[in-house]
């Protein structure tokens, strides 16, 4: 079967057995917190278990390496909306070792692009618009570096809060040990 009708199928009965009642919560944190982290696979359930958090508990914003590529990009609007509109009052990045925006390779995701169907033409005029691919689709080196910078830029957003502590951790996505990078209580 294919995917969306695996879904489909399975979620009618999902609703018609009422397994959503203990999911029942509301849309503000009962932890007053938001969490920005990687969308990596192993973090999927690993990451709420391992910081004892649920459904309910938190806002939890994710992309591709935790980053925040831009001050005014969605990921740091949806911070803000977070602690303006939904009570957040405390904002955790989370990166994770192993982390696939870790040392990309931004020439093999072009490769892959070019393979796939993207002409080098399209890639070209890109280019000369002024966009450079291979900028956009670096990662990082470092994860504690990254996840530094990250804190960084949400602590020195001119639209944040003053009194938001902005906390920086690195989780190992095998065991969910967490290692503490940036003491947001501190500064
Ligand atoms: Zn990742």
């Amino acid at each position: 079967m294919k995917l969306l009708n695996e879904i489909l199928t399975y979620n009618e009965q999902f609703v018609a057995e009422k397994k959503y009642e203990e999911f029942v919560t509301t849309k503000f944190p009962n932890k007053r917190m938001v969490i920005l982290t990687c969308m990596d696979t192993r973090l999927l359930e690993l990451l709420p278990k391992a910081l004892n958090v649920g459904n309910g508990d938190v806002k939890l914003v994710k992309n591709a390496g935790a980053l925040i590529m831009h001050p005014f990009g969605s990921i740091m609007r949806s911070i803000l909306i977070a602690i303006y509109e939904l009570q957040a009052e405390e904002v955790f990045i989370i990166g994770h070792h192993d982390c696939g925006m870790s040392g990309i390779k931004a020439e093999n995701v072009m490769g892959k692009m070019r393979e796939r169907g993207i002409k080098k033409e399209m890639l070209e005029t890109l280019a000369y618009s002024g966009i450079n691919i291979a900028d956009w689709l670096h990662g990082f080196n470092n994860v504690s570096e990254s996840v530094a910078h990250s804190v960084d830029i949400v602590k020195k957003h001119p639209l944040l809060p003053a009194d938001i502590p902005v906390h920086g951790l690195v989780i190992d996505p095998e065991t969910g040990k967490l290692d503490l990078v940036v003491n947001g209580y501190k500064d």
